[in-house]
């Protein structure tokens, strides 16, 4: 599978159908508006029926984005809650790209138990096991390199 393939799969099933709901909903809301009152205006048939089935696909496009961002925040252990609503309620877009811009970064599995854990942390918080260099005086995270820890001044070996 390719990555879009594997972050569509990531999706709910409910996102997917609401996504798929919207398409609907709109096409038929498209049809009844070209059958029901036909104006003297109306597009010929043929582009009447193009536009009935892709008018409502970037919609329906916003909708699956709106289900990815929550299923997306939820499994980097964000509020998926507030994100999802933001996405939905700030207007053009702009909560998805504040979502895109501000995203944390995916859980790693715990080598030692395999529980999700962020990355900045330096231990498992479900087995204590070291998931990344720490300072020996503090514990905190501490990159490769340092010579002194970031956090509290002690110093490193090494
Ligand atoms: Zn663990
Ligand atoms: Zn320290």
């Amino acid at each position: 599978m390719n990555r879009l393939g594997q972050e569509f799969s990531i999706i709910s099933r409910t996102g997917k159908l609401i996504a798929f709901l919207v398409w609907l909903g709109l096409t038929l809301t498209l049809i009844v508006l070209f059958t029901a009152v036909t104006k003297p205006g109306d597009p010929p048939f043929p582009i009447q029926v193009l536009m009935t089935v892709i008018v409502p696909v970037p919609l329906s496009i916003y909708a699956l984005v709106i289900a990815y961002i929550h299923a997306d925040a939820r499994r980097r252990a964000m509020r998926h809650v507030l994100w999802t609503l933001l996405a939905i309620f700030i207007p053009n877009a702009i909560g998805i790209l504040l979502y895109f811009i501000f995203r944390e970064p995916l859980l790693l599995a715990c080598p030692g138990c395999g529980s999700a854990a962020r990355r900045t942390f330096a231990f498992c918080p479900a087995c204590g096991a070291a998931l990344q260099p720490a300072c020996p005086v503090c514990r905190h995270p501490v990159e490769h390199g340092w010579a002194n820890c970031a956090y509290c001044g002690g110093r490193l070996g090494g």
